[in-house]
């Protein structure tokens, strides 16, 4: 073969050293592939035939056990290719040296750097010298043919398992809940208390709309759920615990219990430190999805809903939707109001407002972004109020039949969690006595197990008590003729909440509120109707915290002679309280009086001409100190106001305020001794 010409070995290339690489792609071919291994090692004999001492061989075989398909933690393909490129290799040894680098890319630079260090290769066809362009084009097409063969080589391992997931018939393995039956068809799994589990969750869902309101089902009412050991030690089994919240998401996301045959949800990648990963693929990227493909817990179409449903409930995360699940709390519209001035998400908050909770629709957004003042905040009860009563005009057939599921779904869920809960005790109760027998010997009063089942069967009762209150004939005719009558299930304060607000969900999209000379809510339905009210403006709070008027008119008088103080200890004498029922202190009081514009004290005062200190100070052409030095002494008629106590002083002539001689220093007698009389006289 002409590539086999000792000629192309010159003395530059044995002065250099000769490396030998060695590769095998797995473990399993190190194990098993021991022969190829021999050939590889006979290549050094060969390169001693060609005149290469022994100990200028180096064999590099770091990538033992390493896949070529991957270039990254190769050291030893890194290793020779430092060499070659730093000129110390005078040849590279490889059985099919192609495949040196599996990677068509790593493979050309090795013959680049290869042909620029004049370093030769040899396989066992022959020796190549890179340098000369007959030889490049071989070596360049031998690393193409490798990485075609290497590419229809995974495409043939590949394509068996891709048919026949497109044909469904791929037997993958099966979600809990799911089993292959002696055909091989996925059946439901025949275990009643797991099926039940996996029927709960879902019905559970259904009905909270959130993953949380699984979660918190199921660990509230202490059922477990099941999960089937995939590997290693006891695979197959099944171990019961309690719920989680990602477990929850990966069956609502698994299409499986809809029933449909997928394949392609992931693909392994890498990450940016090229660490292997496992990566979800968006639905439309699916190699395969077959609807229908087999039995499963829910229906396609419902699947797609939970889809969306999900969606909406992560993205509460961020600012878009915040809050589309009903959550607990009387705001009709929580999670669903959008502010009209600058288009961010309201939420709610609630204020203790005579002795209940009042809900205020706050667009906070700014002040919490970047602690500014918040936009707008409008209190909700007269906005809830009109969104009631056009729910009540315009849809109330729709909500009616909406209210009827609700209720029948409390009943079925009842009856299901019961079943649930006496498979779980029978479980329990075939443990105990399996454990019993086995530790009879041991200890025959076993406390521990006896104790554990006695628990178990306490709760057991304990929560079938309770679901019978939920589901006692007076309740359930109460539910009967509560659904006969739409407008009397909202307004009932038995009804909850949340079951108020879910029934909104299902009519509004959203609504804009944007307070002005009066309140506009511009409400946008599901399915893109839309239609606009208008409210008066919230009442003032004052209005709201309504003063009975006799208390009001009581305090008038009471301000004519008293400071808030005093009117505050008469009103309690007098037995009046507050709009909250409790009884006046001076801050109250004067609550009351701003609010219901009284005037103050002082302004009483004022009216009648009285004069501040500092009033009579100029007037007198004396110090402040010195009237209030006067005024205490009671020289000056005063009248005293407000808390901390401060004072007017009665209007004199200031001509009967003799100056000393020379000096501004009143002369307290003189002024003092001014009786009424002679006062007129003057
Ligand atoms: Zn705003």
């Amino acid at each position: 073969m002409f590539t086999d010409s000792p000629q192309k070995i010159g003395t530059d290339h044995l002065a250099r050293d000769a490396f030998l690489y060695v590769r095998q792609s797995s473990l399993r071919q190190v194990m098993e592939n021991t022969e190829s291994t021999q050939r590889q090692y006979g290549l050094r004999e060969r390169a001693v035939a060609l005149g290469w001492p022994r100990e200028r061989i180096h064999v590099i075989d770091s990538d033992l056990g390493r896949s070529g398909a991957k270039a990254d933690h190769r050291d030893g393909f890194q290793y020779l290719v430092t060499a070659v490129a730093l000129g110390h290799a005078g040849i590279v040894l490889g059985l099919e040296v192609s495949r040196l680098a599996r990677n068509n890319a790593d493979w050309h630079r090795l013959i680049e750097l290869a042909a620029l260090s004049h370093t030769l290769i040899l396989d066992e066809d022959g020796i190549y010298d890179p340098a000369h362009f007959n030889d490049r084009l071989l070596l360049g097409l031998k690393g193409t043919m490798s990485e075609a063969e290497l590419h229809v080589l995974n495409a043939r391992l590949q394509g068996g398992i891709r048919n026949k997931a497109r044909r469904g018939e791929l037997e993958l393995p099966l979600p809990i809940g799911l089993v292959y039956d002696a055909e091989g068809v996925v059946a439901l799994d025949p275990d009643r208390q797991i099926q039940g589990s996996v029927r709960l969750l879902f019905e559970t869902f259904r009905e909270g709309a959130s993953a949380t309101s699984v979660v918190k089902r199921f660990a509230r009412e202490g059922l477990l759920f099941p999960r089937r050991i995939r590997r290693g030690v006891g695979k197959g089994e099944v171990l019961w615990g309690p719920l989680n919240h990602s477990r929850v998401l990966q069956i609502l996301h698994n299409p499986r219990y809809a029933g449909a045959f997928v394949y392609g949800r992931t693909r392994s990648g890498r990450t940016a430190e090229l660490r292997p990963t496992t990566l979800e693929v968006p639905r439309e990227s699916w190699e395969v999805l077959i609807p229908d493909a087999h039995v499963g817990y829910l229906t396609w179409e419902e699947y797609e809903r939970n889809q969306t449903t999900l969606e909406q409930n992560a993205t509460g995360f961020g600012s878009v939707a915040r809050g589309s699940t009903p959550r607990e709390g009387v705001a009709l519209l929580q999670g669903r109001v959008v502010c009209g001035r600058c288009g961010a998400r309201m939420r709610v908050r609630y204020q203790q407002v005579a002795g209940r909770l009042e809900p205020y629709y706050q667009c906070a957004e700014a002040a919490v972004r970047q602690a500014a003042r918040p936009c707008q905040s409008i209190r909700g009860r007269a906005i809830d109020e009109a969104i009631s009563a056009l729910l009540l005009e315009t849809v109330a057939p729709a909500a009616l039949e909406v209210a009827l599921a609700v209720q029948e779904e409390i009943a079925a869920r009842i009856a299901q969690a019961e079943e649930l809960r006496h498979a779980q005790l029978e479980r329990a109760r075939y443990e105990a006595e399996l454990a019993r027998r086995r530790y009879l010997a041991v200890d025959p009063a076993n406390r521990l197990v006896a104790d554990a089942l006695e628990a178990l069967e306490r709760e057991h009762d304990h929560q079938r008590q309770a679901d019978q209150g939920l589901l006692s004939e007076e309740a359930r005719q109460q539910i009967l003729g509560l659904t006969k009558d739409l407008r009397r299930v909202w307004n009932d304060p038995a009804t909850v909440p949340l079951e108020r607000k879910r029934m909104v969900a299902l009519l509004i999209e959203d609504a804009t509120l944007i307070k002005e000379q009066d309140m506009r809510i511009h409400v946008r339905f599901r399915g893109g109707r839309t239609t606009s009210l208008t409210v008066d403006r919230p009442q003032s709070m004052a209005l709201v915290r309504k003063t009975r008027s006799e208390v009001v008119d009581a305090l008038d008088r009471l301000l004519e002679t008293y400071t808030d103080r005093e009117a505050a200890v008469a009103l309690n004498e007098r037995g009046y309280r507050n709009w909250q029922g409790q009884s006046f202190t001076p801050k109250k009081v004067s609550l009351v009086r701003r609010t219901y514009g009284l005037k103050s004290r002082f302004e009483r005062l004022r009216a009648r001409g009285l004069l501040t200190g500092e009033e009579m100070a100029h007037r007198l052409g004396v110090s402040t100190t010195t009237v209030h030095t006067l005024g205490r002494t009671g020289l000056l008629p005063r009248h005293l106001y407000g808390s901390p106590v401060r004072c007017l002083y009665e209007p004199i002539d200031p001509t009967l305020f003799l100056k000393g001689k020379g000096g501004r220093r009143p002369r307290p007698p003189a002024l003092i001794t001014v009786p009424s009389s002679a006062q007129e006289s003057v």
